[in-house]
């Protein structure tokens, strides 16, 4: 058995998961900024899940130094710099890994969707519609994590024909319009926004059609980035955007055959045979850092 704990904006998710992924316990709680409290609050769900000192896994967004167990520059929880892995362990007197929020949750949508919850077989790509674009990539069940760290961050490839600027100080980012922050700045009226523009494209408003063409040229981008550059048996998609549910899902598959219509390439790649959802409300990201705890 090993922990994990998803650390996020606003609540900290943990489980206790056999090396198949199957849950044996949950804890969950609001999460509180700054350092003390983040570490405080981690400690707390780890004791909450079992009373042994069990290998644990943490995700957290931010910049993940995983050989050190350092997370720098995690906004939504004050943090700059935290030993965030040497501060749990401590307490809790077991080995603590940490890895990127993504990656973890690559790695649990990959045993939960992948393979009956064994770790799936193959590469199974994670795409994350969250906040931002990401995507993680899981090879046999385990998983790849590039040479800095930096792998799947699609997000920030500048191909989006409309060039807005990007924080990271591009123009036409992925991320700028194909994730939930940016669904919710262009379409500001409704909260969320996806399924409002949707329904009101179906419903003929021009506006919402321009927005959703947008937002599903992106998508369909993102797509063929990981179908084409990882060649994934599955590409699960998660993420809050996600939560939309059978009408984005719908909407990505006719984007997908219309780009395939007189292509034999894309024709033959079947990129929507491929495209899962992410099932709602399955604690992927605890999963996948109890999974990565229990990695040699
Ligand atoms: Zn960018």
């Amino acid at each position: 058995m090993t922990i994990g704990i998803d650390i996020g904006g606003t609540k900290i998710e943990g489980v206790l998961a056999d090396p198949t992924g199957a849950v044996h316990a949950t804890c969950r709680i609001s999460a509180r900024p700054g350092n003390d409290l983040v570490v405080e609050d981690t400690v707390r769900v780890a004791r909450s899940l079992t009373g042994m000192p069990v290998p644990v896994g943490i995700g957290i967004p931010g910049q993940i130094d995983a050989e050190h167990g350092v997370v720098r520059n995690v906004v939504n929880l004050g943090i700059t710099e935290l030993a965030l892995a040497d501060e749990v362990g401590a307490r809790l007197g077991a080995p603590v890994r940490i890895e990127n929020d993504v990656n973890a949750a690559a790695l649990g949508a990959a045993a939960v969707v992948g393979g009956e919850r064994k770790a799936g077989t193959g590469t199974v790509v994670f795409l994350n519609l969250g906040t931002g674009l990401a995507a993680g990539i899981v090879r046999d069940g385990r998983l790849d994590r590039g040479s800095t760290g930096a792998i799947g961050e699609i997000g920030h490839v500048p191909v989006d024909p409309n060039r807005l600027p990007c924080p990271c100080g591009q123009r036409g980012c992925l991320e700028t319009v194909a994730c939930g922050g940016a669904v919710a700045r262009l379409w500001p009226s409704a909260d969320p926004a996806m399924p409002d523009i949707l329904r009101r494209a179906a419903q003929g408003d021009p506006e919402a059609r321009r927005v959703r063409d947008m937002v599903l040229h992106a998508i369909g981008d993102a797509l063929q980035i990981v179908a084409q550059a990882y060649d994934p048996r599955l590409i699960l998609v998660g993420g809050g955007m996600a939560r939309t549910g059978a009408p984005l899902f719908d909407a990505i598959g006719a984007e997908m055959r219309r780009r395939a219509e007189g292509c034999p390439f894309l024709t033959t790649l079947d990129i929507p045979s491929r495209v899962r959802p992410v099932p709602d409300g399955a604690p992927i990201g605890a999963i996948g850092a109890a999974l990565a705890a229990a990695e040699e």
